[in-house]
C-alpha cells in the first residue's frame, strides 16, 4: 500500500490520462506493487484533461473509447453522442478513477522533471518540479503521444496585444468569442473541430492555412439505443475484435484494390462510406491506397468532388482541395461543418502555404507579401510535437548518464516503441514506433499497459532486476520500422507522422505500421519465447525472424 508521500516505491508512473489510470490499477490493484503517479494537471486526463476547445471530441466512436479490460466497467457506462465529446471523456476517466480509488496515488499539479538510472543500485531516481525525489525500480511513461503541444515560432513572438490561445491548452473556464474578430493558425484536427463553432460566435473569422487536408464527415449525433444496447452486451466480441484488428476499430481494409474496381463499383462504394460517416472511407478503404500513387488518385478524385460540392465560392474550394499529398497518410479530420462554415460572408480562409505568415504583431499578424489582419483574439491551432515531443521535455538519463533527448537526436530508437537500450526498466506507453497513433488509442494503451504487466510479473517471477532490449535488436527494429514505412506512401507527405511540423526535428516515420492485431501477435509471441530481443539482467535473448516479418504485406 503505497501513500501520496511514499519516496520509494515500486514504480513511478508519469501521467494520469488513459494510460497512466490503467498502469496505476495494473500495478497497484491486480500486482500488489507500489506504484506512485504524478500528473501536471490538476485533474485526471491527460491530453483531455487539457483539450478543451470549442468542439473537441475525439474521431473515434465512442462504444470503443474506453477501456475494455473489464466487463462491469464497460457495462457502467454510457456515452451520449456517437463521438465522445472532451467534457465526457474526461468525466468517464473520473469514473474509472473513482470506481478503483485511483486518486489517492496520483500527485497532481506536479511535473516530472528528469528520471535518472542509478547503475549501482539499478533503480531510477525521478525529481518533480514541487521538489520530490522518488526511487523506484521501474519508471512507466505515460504522456501520451499528442501532449506537448506546439507554437510555432513567428517573428513578433507574443507581441499580440489581445488574448492568445492555443487548442492544446485551452482555457478552462471556456472562451467567449461573441462580437470579436478572431485569427486561427492551423488546419488540422483540433481546427477543423473548432472552426464552426468558433465561427458561430465571431463576428469575423479568419483561418490561416498552410497545408490543406482530406477532411471527411464525422456524422456524429445520438446513436441509436437499439445499437447502443447491442453494444452494450457484445463486450467479449467488441473487445476481440478491435483487439484484432488492423487499427483499433472495426473496420476493415477492402481485400480488392482501388485500382481494380470498376468507376461503378468504387464510386458506390467510397459513396456509402462517405455518408457512413467517420473513419470508413480511410480505414476501410483499398488497401491499395497507402502503397500507390494510380490507386490514391482514384480516391483523391472522388474526395476532391465533395469538396467543391460544399464549398460555394470556386476560390476558396480549390485552396480547400489538398495538394502534393496522399489522401491516408496524413491525419485526415472529421467534420461537423467545417466546409460549409466557409459560405458565410463573416468567415475567411487565407493561404499561408504561398505567402507565409512574416510575424505576429500588437494587432493581429502580417503576412509575407505584407498584408495585415486584425484580431481580438488569435487562436494557435497548430498541433503538436507528436509522439517524442513529451519524452524530450523530461530529463531522462539512462546508463553513463546519456539523456534519452541525445540518443534520440537523430530520431527515436526503440525495441517494439516499449523500451529504449541503455534505459532499463523504462517502459515507455504508446511510444514512437509502436503503432500508437495509427489506431484508437485506447486499444493500443491496453495492450502496452497489459505487456509491461506482464514483463513486471515475470521479472518478479524470476527474481530478475532489470530488463531493457539488446542494442541489437533495438537497431533491427529501428530499421525494420523505416523499411516497412517506406514500402508505402506514408513517408510521401510532410506531416506529424514524419516529424515535418516541426521545424529541425529528424525525418522518419515516428509510429509503427504493424497494426494492431499483428503487433500484438508479434508481443505474445515474443513473451512466449522468453522475452526475446530484450536482455534480462544482461543477459539477451535474440529475437527471431518473425519479429521483423510483417504481416500487412502477406
Ligand atoms: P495538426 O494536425 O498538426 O495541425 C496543426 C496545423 O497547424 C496544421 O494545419 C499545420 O500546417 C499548422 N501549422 C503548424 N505550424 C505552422 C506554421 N508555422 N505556419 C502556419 N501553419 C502552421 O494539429 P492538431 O489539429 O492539433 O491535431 C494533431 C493531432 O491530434 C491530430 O492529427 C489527431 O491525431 C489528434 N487530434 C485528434 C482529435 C480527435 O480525435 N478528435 C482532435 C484533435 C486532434 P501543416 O499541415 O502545413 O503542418
Amino acid at each position: 500500500m503505497t501513500t501520496s508521500t511514499d519516496t520509494t516505491v515500486d514504480a513511478v508512473i508519469i501521467g494520469a490520462g488513459f494510460s497512466g489510470l490503467y498502469m496505476l490499477h495494473k500495478l497497484r490493484d491486480e500486482m500488489g506493487l507500489r506504484a506512485r503517479v504524478f500528473e501536471t494537471g490538476a485533474g485526471v486526463g491527460g491530453t483531455w484533461y487539457w483539450n478543451r476547445y470549442p468542439g473537441a471530441r475525439s474521431d473515434s466512436d465512442s462504444y470503443i473509447y474506453g477501456y475494455t479490460f473489464d466487463q462491469e466497467l464497460w457495462e457502467s457506462w454510457e456515452w451520449s453522442e456517437r463521438y465522445p465529446e472532451c467534457h465526457e471523456i474526461r468525466g468517464y476517466l473520473e469514473h474509472v478513477a473513482d470506481r478503483f480509488d485511483l486518486t489517492k496515488d496520483i500527485t497532481f499539479g506536479t511535473r516530472v522533471d528528469s528520471a535518472t538510472f542509478d547503475e549501482s543500485r539499478e533503480v531510477w531516481t525521478v525529481t518533480t518540479d514541487s521538489g520530490e525525489t522518488v526511487t523506484a525500480t521501474y519508471v512507466i511513461s505515460a504522456v501520451g503521444a499528442l501532449s506537448a503541444s506546439n507554437t510555432p515560432t513567428f517573428a513578433g513572438g507574443d507581441s499580440f496585444a489581445g488574448p492568445t490561445l492555443h487548442t492544446g491548452h485551452w482555457p478552462h473556464e471556456g472562451v467567449d468569442f461573441t462580437g470579436q474578430r478572431v485569427g486561427m493558425i492551423g488546419s488540422g484536427a483540433s481546427a477543423v473541430q473548432a472552426t464552426p463553432l468558433i465561427a458561430a460566435q465571431a463576428r469575423e473569422f479568419t483561418v490561416f492555412q498552410r497545408t490543406a487536408n482530406y477532411i471527411v464527415p464525422a456524422n456524429n449525433g445520438p446513436v441509436d439505443p437499439e445499437v447502443k444496447a447491442e453494444r452494450l452486451k457484445d463486450w467479449a466480441g467488441i473487445r476481440e475484435r478491435i483487439q484484432n484488428s488492423n487499427f483499433g476499430f472495426e473496420l476493415y481494409l477492402q481485400e480488392k484494390g482501388a485500382a481494380d474496381a470498376s468507376d461503378e463499383e468504387r464510386e458506390a462504394l467510397l459513396e456509402d462510406f462517405w455518408s457512413r460517416g467517420g473513419f470508413h472511407i480511410w480505414l476501410g478503404s483499398y488497401a491499395d491506397i497507402f502503397f500507390t500513387t494510380e490507386a490514391n488518385d482514384l480516391v483523391r478524385g472522388f474526395l476532391d468532388r465533395k469538396i467543391r460540392e460544399k464549398v460555394d465560392d470556386p476560390e476558396t474550394a480549390e485552396l480547400l482541395v489538398p495538394k502534393g499529398h496522399p489522401f491516408g497518410c496524413k491525419r485526415n479530420p472529421l467534420d461537423s461543418g467545417y466546409f460549409e462554415t466557409f459560405n458565410e460572408p463573416h468567415v475567411h480562409l487565407v493561404d499561408v502555404k504561398s505567402n507565409p505568415i512574416a510575424e505576429i504583431t500588437p494587432t493581429g499578424l502580417r503576412l509575407t507579401d505584407g498584408a495585415e489582419y486584425e484580431f481580438d483574439a488569435l487562436v494557435f491551432a497548430t498541433g503538436f510535437d507528436a509522439m517524442t515531443g513529451p519524452l524530450d521535455r523530461i530529463d531522462i538519463r539512462g546508463r553513463g548518464g546519456t539523456l534519452l533527448r541525445d540518443k534520440w537526436e537523430e530520431g527515436p530508437r526503440t525495441y517494439l516503441g516499449l523500451m529504449s537500450h541503455g534505459y532499463p526498466n523504462l517502459f515507455t506507453i504508446t511510444g514512437p514506433q509502436s503503432p500508437s497513433v495509427l489506431s484508437n488509442m485506447p486499444v493500443s494503451i491496453e495492450q502496452h499497459v497489459d505487456l509491461v504487466g506482464r514483463i513486471i510479473a515475470d521479472l518478479r517471477a524470476r527474481g530478475a532486476r532489470t530488463i531493457e532490449p539488446s542494442k541489437d535488436d533495438e537497431d533491427r527494429w529501428c530499421d525494420y520500422n523505416q523499411e516497412i514505412a517506406h514500402a508505402t506512401l506514408f513517408p510521401t507527405a510532410d506531416t506529424w507522422y514524419m516529424g515535418a511540423n516541426i521545424p529541425g526535428k529528424p525525418r522518419v516515420f515516428l509510429p509503427n505500421l504493424d497494426f494492431v492485431g499483428p503487433y500484438r501477435a508479434k508481443c505474445d509471441q515474443i513473451a512466449a519465447n522468453g522475452w526475446e530481443g530484450f536482455a534480462i539482467d544482461g543477459e539477451a535473448t535474440p529475437a527471431s525472424e518473425h519479429v521483423y516479418t510483417w504481416a500487412v504485406a502477406g
